[in-house]
């Protein structure tokens, strides 16, 4: 007797587990998977294969929240513009490392604390690379 009723709870369980994973995804039917067509003029999106409707209000909420997550255009300036600052100040004879041209910008950094005194960066106007020394 306890069997039976273990293995008709699992059952309902795991197609309660297949309904909730169709109905996460606005594009497939949360009665039978099948894919929804695209919502015409009515309010509503009706399953071709079992009339299941889903309201068209509710699936365009759920484009809208998906694609305002996707928004970098601010930090991508800002990188941009600490890289054009390390390209302002003196430009010096010394040669780069990495491309063999002559040609770094000079830039001193100090330190947090007084006793590690000045740090000397170099940047190439080339290839931007970074070289740093300690005075
Ligand atoms: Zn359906
Ligand atoms: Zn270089």
């Amino acid at each position: 007797m306890k069997a039976t009723d273990v293995s008709f709870q699992y059952r309902n369980e795991s197609k309660y587990i297949v309904m909730s994973c169709f109905s996460g995804d606005p594009n497939f039917c949360a009665e039978c998977g099948s894919i929804l067509p695209l919502p015409g003029l009515k309010d509503t999106v009706t399953c071709v294969r079992c009339n299941y409707s889903v309201s068209v209000r509710e699936f365009a909420g759920h484009v809208i929240t998906s694609s305002v997550v996707f928004n970098p255009v601010e930090s991508s300036s800002i990188a941009k513009e600490t890289e054009e600052s390390e390209l302002k100040g003196p430009v010096i004879d010394k040669r780069c490392s990495r491309c063999n041209k002559e040609g770094m910008v000079y830039h001193t950094r100090q330190m947090r604390s007084a006793d590690e005194g000045q740090t000397v960066f170099y940047t190439c106007i080339h290839c931007r690379y970074q070289e740093k020394e300690d005075s």
